[in-house]
């Protein structure tokens, strides 16, 4: 059995919506299908889940919210028009919109993950009609009857184990299984939802329930490639990569695919299979526990900007038993997480992501590492981009890194900073965001094999 996860631009319209039913009726195995709200039909398009955000938003300050309700309901109106779907489906949806907002919580975070939810839960209702309009039996179910369960973290949810036993009925469904990603349910039957980009999430978790035997992820692109064909047009697809190597992509900034997705196909051995709606017979990437590899080989770069670093310095901190814990506490106790700590002898740095400090929590942190552990120096920079070099073949393989900085010397990137993990499949190189892609540009020419 197959898991099929399909993502917001394979759902954008109806012209998509028609591929994924002839995906779906192409093999009989694919018997859970998991979808994303509809998202960009084209470059400058909004999704769905960010019209609702802008609704609840407009709710929430009290503001008429009639245009971004009718933004909403104009994108399922067009796709039930498109495929000639009776027009009660879109009067249910303005329903289900109207009692959302009703039944608001006092909650804020609460409310807008109800709003969020609101893009595929409507979304996999609509395609389980039209799979059946198109003769293929199929049924919407909806994550709570299945016992989806999450935590009650809003916008950033995490399983339950429990889901798992309760999600695993859904293997003796006798219809095609049509469930709606990002979202579940807390214990107290709140709606809460993934961090955005979640259905990616459902659909694992799905998988690893049923104990299907591939996880499919639907998107718009043929396949992983090695390096961001934005910046390497000419970038070598990857046939077959490793859930490490997959990992350590995601992480920094590959987007096909959520890094948080992976998790429960690694515990449950699921290879998982990045296929393009667009282009089905295209092979894709598989992503697998374990593949041949070459030695010394590269098989992908990925690269993401909106890293901030704070870096200290204290004259004899080697010394200092309980420096470390006592800066890591305080990152703790603010609620904050760290991604890589370089260190030297008397100096440390902390890389953290961008986005979890405001500029008051900023000030706040820095003056709490001032007073607690008196450093000679502290300060922070926000123009920090981390790029990854993964590879299974980088392991035992000498020269890597030599290669790596002669040729960001060549470009004349400055080098903020290399981390080798230690599974050694991965190196990681600080630059400046301001040379981002020059160190992409040469780092894909030193180390990918053209
Ligand atoms: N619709 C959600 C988002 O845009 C979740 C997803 O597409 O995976 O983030």
């Amino acid at each position: 059995m197959k898991v099929a996860k399909f993502g917001g631009t394979s759902l954008a319209d109806a012209k998509q919506i028609a591929k994924v039913v002839n995906i779906v009726k192409s093999d009989p195995t694919r018997r859970i299908v998991v979808v994303s709200a509809p998202g960009k039909r084209f470059a400058d398009d909004i999704k769905v889940t960010d019209l609702l955000i802008a609704l609840a938003k407009a709710v929430l300050a009290g503001k008429p919210f009639e245009s971004e309700l009718t933004a909403v309901i104009e994108r399922y109106a067009g796709i039930q028009q498109e495929l000639g779907l009776d027009q009660g489906v879109v009067a249910e949806i303005r329903d289900d919109l109207h009692n959302r907002i009703q039944s608001r919580s006092e909650n804020h975070a609460q409310f807008l993950d109800a709003m969020k939810a609101a893009g595929e839960d409507n979304c996999a209702k609509l395609v389980a009609r039209v799979f059946a309009q198109q003769g293929l039996p199929a049924k919407y179910v909806n994550p709570q009857d299945a016992g989806m369960l999450l935590s009650e973290d809003f916008g950033n949810a995490q399983v339950l184990p429990e889901s798992y036993t309760r999600l695993a009925t859904l293997r003796d469904m006798q219809e095609v299984v049509v469930f709606p990603g990002f979202f579940g349910y807390t214990q107290r039957g709140q709606v809460v939802t993934f961090p955005r980009g979640g259905s990616d999430i459902t659909g694992s978790i799905l998988a690893a329930a049923v104990g299907a035997h591939l996880y499919e992820n639907f998107t718009d692109v043929d396949s992983v490639f090695a390096v961001d064909p934005r910046v390497i047009p000419d970038a070598r697809p990857i046939p077959v990569l490793t859930y490490r190597e997959m990992r350590e992509l995601a992480y920094a900034g590959f987007g096909v695919f959520h890094d948080e997705a992976i998790v429960p196909l690694v515990q449950a051995k699921i290879p998982i299979c990045i296929k393009n709606t667009n282009r089905p017979e295209a092979p894709g990437t598989l992503i697998v526990p374990q593949r041949k590899y070459r030695h010394g080989e590269v098989i992908g770069i990925a690269s993401a900007g909106g890293f901030s670093t704070i870096f200290l310095s204290k004259y004899m901190m080697n010394r200092e038993v309980g420096f470390g814990r006592r800066l890591l506490q305080i990152l703790e106790q603010e609620q904050l997480s760290f991604e890589h700590i370089p260190s030297g002898i008397d100096s440390m740095s902390v890389i953290l992501r961008r986005a979890a400090l405001t500029p008051k929590k900023e000030e706040h942190v820095l003056n709490r590492i001032r007073e607690e552990l008196r450093p000679d120096d502290v300060n922070i920079e926000h123009d920090l981009a981390l790029i990854m070099v993964v590879g299974e073949g980088m392991r035992y393989a000498v020269g890597i890194a030599a290669k790596a900085c002669a040729a960001l010397a060549n470009s004349g990137v400055n080098l903020e900073m290399i981390n080798q993990g230690s599974s050694e499949i991965s190196i990681m190189f600080g630059v400046k965001e301001m040379d981002h892609r020059a160190a992409v540009e040469a780092l894909g020419g030193a180390l990918l094999s053209h």
